[in-house]
C-alpha cells in the first residue's frame, strides 16, 4: 500500500509548514491534488493520513482529495482527450501520445488553526 509513504510525506510537509505558524498552530484540513496516474484509494489514503497524523499537528485535520483526470495529447495531430488508463496510440491518428496532466501529488491547501483567532491560510506547495 503505497498510500502510507504518501500519506507520512504529506505529514511531513504540513508539519514543516505549520512549524512557521508557532506552536499552537495546527492543520484543520489538508488538501491534496491527485493525478489519476498516480493510482491512488483515496479512502486508503484517508486512512494512512489518519494514521500517520496521530501525534502530529495534523491529528485530526480533514484530508480532501482533488482528482485530477488523466489528459493525454497526440504528437502528431495535436487532438486531446481524457482518459481512465493511459494510452499509448492516438484513435484517430494513431500518432505518439503524450501525457498532459495526471501525474499530479501535490498539498495544494493547509487550513490551519494557529490558536488564536479564527485565522487561516492557505499555501501551495509541491508535497
Ligand atoms: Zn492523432
Amino acid at each position: 500500500m503505497h498510500e502510507m509513504s504518501l500519506a507520512m510525506s504529506v505529514v511531513d510537509e504540513v508539519e514543516r509548514v505549520l512549524t512557521g505558524f508557532g506552536p499552537q498552530a495546527r492543520a484543520v484540513s489538508v488538501t491534496l491534488q491527485v493525478g489519476g496516474l498516480r493510482a491512488v484509494v483515496p479512502e486508503a489514503m484517508e486512512f494512512c493520513f489518519e494514521a500517520a497524523a496521530q501525534g502530529t499537528r495534523a491529528q485530526g485535520a480533514r484530508l480532501d482529495i482533488e482528482q485530477v483526470p488523466i489528459v493525454v495529447r497526440c504528437g502528431h495531430c495535436g487532438h486531446d482527450w481524457t482518459v481512465e488508463v493511459i494510452e499509448f496510440m492516438c484513435p484517430a491518428c494513431e500518432g505518439p501520445v503524450q501525457v498532459l496532466s495526471g501525474k499530479e501529488l501535490l498539498l495544494r491547501s493547509i487550513e490551519v488553526d494557529d490558536g488564536h483567532d479564527d485565522y487561516s491560510s492557505r499555501t501551495e506547495d509541491d508535497a
